[in-house]
């Protein structure tokens, strides 16, 4: 079977990847001298923010070329390792972004790391505008003792995982307790927590990792806590999040009834989004009355509200209860433990300082930024000429693809506006990148990737089949 399934993919290797790397790029170089483009704007990160960014700057700006320059091999960022593989809607954006990077005023250059294989200072000599949207690939921390051990992981991570970043393959969460713990109730908080209740059969239809597959069939799982530190009038997770966990086949949605105490007396107090959310949470709490009594139909959602982390013990968590005051959840002395067999941290992302060029709050975790134009120093406020920021890397990671794309093309706009006001040089001769020894794929490795991918995931009925390792992407797009 191992023989058969590596001479399968020796054949689709062969069939994808022919000796393209140095005259694709010459390609892409000759294509961009032929559009009479002369304003050069490089993007650092491929997922929606540059995207969008992107579409946005080439339609306004006829006589503009861009280039992305992107870490991974592999482009769409969050899209493609983010957005859980049970949303394959959510991944149509894909689309809009392959119309985008067919532009040919538009260069894709993968594998490429800013701050390791080029310098912010190197490309702003090479270009007239830079525009950072490299996201937020850090986590934030509980703070707690015990924080690093095998059984704490981030939701970073667990998501990473499944969605086959490369790296990520090495994880193996520990699926072998009956209870997971996750910290945290935003909507990654219930994709991860849908991941690990999710039925095996709908989960092999998705682009789901075979080895997430094989871990997930071998799991333990039966009871999924998601704690969080406000009440259910604070829940961060949206309704569509929630309807699909309450229509998972073979699960219980468990809520505690005193966490909903005054809480349908509030509900005209309520904006339209929230007070859907709650009368979602109360009708399933009705439901949940009705079936008292009928034993569980297999495994367990719980949410858990009003508590806080407090600290890390074997097999269990520690968590203050909490009162809301002002709508900020202060902790009492009282204190309940969880069963933990595994916890997902799942508190938020950040972002981290590529290059030391770059005004960065370390405390916020984003770049400096006074709506996107970056700041020079933040006491006296005056900016970066020509440096911009969008996405998770300029507002801190909220907000769903939408607002990513709204924000970005707000960025793209004042781009615009700079560059219409003369507030950075666009005349002289800007060489645009070249990249000097270093393995670099572009649109049309990508598409051997992508090809190659559908075709092995097609064989097993799955949308693709994800290539996990840096070292086969780039045999693969013949690199
Ligand atoms: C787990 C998860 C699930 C989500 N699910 C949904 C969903 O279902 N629906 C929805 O609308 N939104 C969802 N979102 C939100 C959505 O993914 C974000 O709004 C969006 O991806 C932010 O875009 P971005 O371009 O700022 O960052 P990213 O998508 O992170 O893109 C940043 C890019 O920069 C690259 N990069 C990083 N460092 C460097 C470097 N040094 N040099 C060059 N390139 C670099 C990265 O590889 C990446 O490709 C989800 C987010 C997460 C975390």
């Amino acid at each position: 079977m191992r023989n058969f399934i590596y001479s399968r993919r020796k054949l689709l290797l062969n069939l994808y990847s022919n000796n393209f790397s140095t005259s694709a790029i010459k390609t892409q170089n000759v294509q961009q001298a032929t559009t009479g483009a002369t304003k050069r704007i490089c993007i650092v990160g491929a997922g929606p923010a540059g995207f969008y960014a992107a579409q946005y700057l080439l339609k306004q700006l006829s006589d503009c070329a861009v280039d992305i320059v992107e870490k991974l091999p592999v482009p769409f960022g969050l899209v493609r390792f983010g957005v859980a593989p049970d949303h394959p809607e959510v991944k149509n954006v894909i689309n809009t972004f392959t119309k985008t990077a067919e532009n040919p005023r538009l260069r894709f250059f993968g594998n490429v790391t800013l701050g390791t294989d080029v310098t912010l200072q190197e490309l702003r000599d090479r270009y007239h505008a830079v525009l950072l949207t490299y996201g937020a690939d850090q986590d934030r921390e509980l703070q707690l003792a015990n924080e690093e051990q095998p059984r704490i992981i981030s939701a970073r991570k667990f998501v990473a995982w499944y969605n086959g970043l490369p790296g990520a393959e090495q994880l193996q969460p520990d699926l072998s307790g009956r209870d997971v713990t996750v910290v945290g109730q935003g909507n990654v908080a219930v994709d991860v927590a849908r991941m690990l209740l999710s039925p095996l059969d709908s989960l092999k239809l998705t682009d789901t990792t075979d080895y997430a597959l094989e871990a997930l069939a071998s799991s333990k799982v039966e009871r999924v806590h998601l704690v969080g530190r406000r009440g259910p009038l604070q829940a961060a997770f949206t309704i569509k999040e929630l309807r699909e966990m309450l229509k998972l086949p073979n699960v219980d949605t468990c809520w505690r009834p005193e966490d909903f105490t005054g809480i349908a007396d509030q509900l005209d107090k309520l904006q339209r989004p929230r007070k859907r959310l709650t009368e979602l949470m109360l009708k399933s709490l009705g439901e949940q009355s009705n079936r008292k009594g009928t034993p569980s139909i297999g495994k367990q959602f719980l949410p858990v509200f009003l508590r806080a982390p407090k600290a890390i013990n074997q097999n269990e968590m520690e968590f203050a209860i909490t009162e809301l005051k002002n709508n900020a959840a202060v902790a009492t002395e009282a204190t309940e433990r969880l069963p933990a067999n595994l916890i997902l941290r799942s508190i938020g992302y950040k972002s981290s300082c590529a290059d030391a060029a770059i005004n960065f709050d370390a405390q916020r975790g984003h770049v400096c930024n006074l709506q996107g134009r970056v700041l020079k120093d933040n006491s006296s406020k005056s900016v970066e000429p020509g440096l911009y920021v969008a996405g998770w890397l300029g507002t801190g990671p909220t907000g769903v693809i939408l607002t990513t794309m709204n924000g970005a093309f707000a960025v793209a706009k004042t781009i615009c506006d700079d560059i219409a006001a003369k507030s950075f040089d666009t005349d002289a001769l800007k060489p645009g990148f070249e990249p000097a020894n270093k393995s670099v794929v572009t649109w049309s490795g990508w598409n051997r990737i992508d090809q190659y991918e559908r075709a092995v995931g097609k064989a097993k009925g799955k949308p693709r089949e994800k290539i996990v390792t840096i070292q086969e992407m780039l045999r693969i797009a013949g690199v």
